[in-house]
């Protein structure tokens, strides 16, 4: 009986063991927090920091594969347990994603005849380079190089004065000015690579961020221009050879307006791991992207993707605990109302305390139409007081 094991026991993990358990795997997740989501639900914890020499031991001994599930996992713990086991994906691949300059790096160097590059940036590493940032990348984005996520570490900047505060008040460390840039949509794409460099993706994710925080992904033919989601898949599997990636890999695009009828890609991250705007593919596809991550550390081949259904994903956010202005008052989301409704999916992630921005859980609607997945998506989110549908 082999056991998968994976660094990280947030709700990416859960969802991996999950996967992994129902194709009968033994599972082990390493992560200090005793009250983790994936940590609670593993057949092993171990409850050491990530770089805790006997947990990673314990790890390496338990497991015949190992994974990851956040993007901060510290590049030299999956030295040492790449060093012993399969570790997917691997040492290399996550400190490029972890660094916002060496990735967009390997970005220019991934596309390099597709037209799709990142927004226009400078790396600002000294008083010199910030001194030397071309005007016409103002007004801009300030994005720290390392541990940003869910639009923190991130501060918007008109000029050279707001630029020089803004990089003050991120304590001088390295960072990107990206140019600010007008978004007509944003949208994901997930890819899972084997070992063996077969490369399988999926249909392309319209994203709907609010307050920095990705709330809604709509998947079903005409949420894109088709001939733009197949440009942006070419390129994600680009991405993922390039990076010789063994695993699951989102990259993340904007649509910006050029002037054409489908608008022009500008590539902007990339997370080493399923994501959240993945997670439609539970119900809505044939195989899910836990499912090809469990495939592609295990070894197994990767399956072409079949979307049987057009989907929208609601994002749950600790906020729903909160009625608007009534303070710390936990009331339960009016789950029963919103499950009578056709084609709905809950997905809780077992977290002990809701806080405004944590991620609780999502809702995956699915339905034969995509006129009638867009209504119950739009009396699901009136019945738990989200934010109206895009
Ligand atoms: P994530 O939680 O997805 O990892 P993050 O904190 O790493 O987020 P980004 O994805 O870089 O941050 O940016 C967050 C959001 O800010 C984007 O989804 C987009 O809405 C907006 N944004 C970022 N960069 C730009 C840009 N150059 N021009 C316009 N909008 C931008
Ligand atoms: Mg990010
Ligand atoms: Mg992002």
């Amino acid at each position: 009986q082999l056991t998968l094991g994976v660094m990280g026991g947030g709700q990416l993990g859960r969802m991996f063991v999950h996967a992994a358990q129902a194709m009968g795997y033994f599972t082990a997740v390493l992560d200090p927090d005793p009250a983790s989501p994936a940590g609670r639900v593993a057949h092993w914890h171990i409850q050491t920091g990530y770089e805790d020499e006997q947990g990673l031991a314990q790890l390496m001994q338990r497991c015949d594969a190992i994974t990851t599930e956040f993007e901060n996992v510290p590049a030299p713990a999956l030295i040492t347990l790449g060093a012993h086991r399969p570790v997917a994906p691997g040492a290399h691949a996550v400190a490029v994603a972890q660094d916002r300059i060496q990735e967009k790096a390997h970005f220019v160097a991934s596309l390099p005849t597709s037209g799709i590059g990142p927004a226009p940036y400078a790396a600002i590493e000294s008083e010199a380079l910030l001194a030397a940032v071309p005007a016409d990348l103002l007004p801009g984005i300030l994005k720290t190089a390392r541990l940003g996520y869910d639009g923190k570490g991130q501060i918007r900047v008109k000029d050279r004065a707001e630029l020089a505060a803004a990089w003050d008040q991120l304590k001088r460390v390295p960072c990107v000015l990206e140019k600010m840039l007008p978004l007509k949509a944003e949208c994901s794409v997930i890819v899972a690579r084997g070992a063996n460099g077969q490369a399988v993706s999926y249909p392309v994710q319209r994203n709907t961020h609010v307050d920095g925080i990705l709330a809604v992904t709509e998947v079903y033919e005409g949420a894109l221009p088709a001939a733009l989601c197949d440009k942006a898949r070419a390129a994600t599997i680009a991405i993922a050879h390039q990076l010789q990636y063994v695993g699951v890999l989102c990259v993340e695009y904007f649509v910006i307006d050029d002037g054409s009828a489908d608008g022009a890609l500008v590539v902007n991250e990339m997370a080493p791991r399923p994501h959240n705007s993945g997670h439609y593919t539970q119900n809505a596809c044939d195989v899910s992207q836990f499912e090809q991550q469990v495939r592609a550390m295990a070894g197994l081949p990767l399956r072409e993707v079949r979307q049987h259904s057009p989907a929208i994903m609601l994002n749950i956010l600790g906020d729903l605990w909160f009625p608007e202005g009534a303070d710390k008052t936990a009331r339960s989301p009016a789950w029963d109302r919103v499950l009578a409704l056709p084609g709905t999916h809950l997905h809780l992630y077992g977290k002990l305390d809701a806080r405004p921005g944590r991620k609780m859980g999502h809702l995956n609607i699915t339905g034969t139409t995509v006129a009638e997945v867009k209504a119950t998506a739009t009396q699901a989110a009136a019945m738990l007081g989200l934010p109206a549908l895009p």
